[in-house]
């Protein structure tokens, strides 16, 4: 199985990066859409894109759920997929080096914007974009998208979602996938709530 993991939004705080990069009277939790940043952006798409050097993209901050989700995914030996947008793949080099050293030493990364081209029966995309999530599909991939204020999934809890959801694939497309591990829901019981759910992974 191939697992490709996206930066911006899923591991990556982009959003809050471009708000602080821009001062943007903004908040994160209002981007109903990628497109609503342009809205407070005083310049034209191609003046915020074209000004942004190497530096913003390499000093962006992770995510909340960045280092849960890294660690939660790492039995499958993720290969991280980032596109860039107009400029900055550099930047985005430099970042992996700096933050995921693990994924730059063992070359697990890729970088460009054809994510589909990667896509194949045996391989899965966790993405935040509704766009590339379509895209990735239509070209036999799976896929998992990332709940953000931005898409469909919005006000779910991101986990959770991506927990459940790679559950669900591997019990009933492990053979496209070509998995070897599988997801084992373990429950436990605890003192508030009478059950508690955690996944396990499992070797097959
Ligand atoms: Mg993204």
């Amino acid at each position: 199985m191939r697992v490709f993991l996206d930066l911006d939004g899923v591991v990556v705080d982009f959003v809050q990066g471009l708000i602080d990069w821009f001062n943007l009277d903004f908040k994160h939790e209002d981007c109903q859409n990628y497109e609503d940043i342009y809205k407070f952006y005083p310049g034209t798409k191609a003046d915020l894109w074209e000004s942004l050097p190497d530096r913003f993209w390499a000093e962006l901050n992770f995510t909340k759920e960045a280092n849960e989700i890294l660690t939660f995914l790492e039995p499958l030996k993720p290969c991280i997929l980032t596109s860039p947008v107009w400029t900055g793949a550099g930047g985005k080099q430099q970042w992996i080096r700096k933050n995921l050293p693990n994924y730059f030493d063992e070359k697990r990364y890729l970088i460009g914007p054809a994510k589909d081209y990667a896509a194949h029966k045996g391989s899965l995309l966790i993405d935040d974009a509704e766009e590339m999530i379509e895209k990735f599909q239509n070209a036999e991939g799976y896929t998992i998208l990332v709940p953000r204020p931005w898409n469909y999934l919005r006000g779910k809890d991101v986990l959770t979602h991506i927990k459940n959801s790679l559950f669900t694939i591997l019990l009933y497309h492990q053979n496209d996938l070509q998995s070897e591990y599988i997801l084992k829901k373990v429950v436990t019981p605890t003192w508030h709530s009478g059950v508690g759910r955690t996944f396990e992974w499992v070797k097959v």
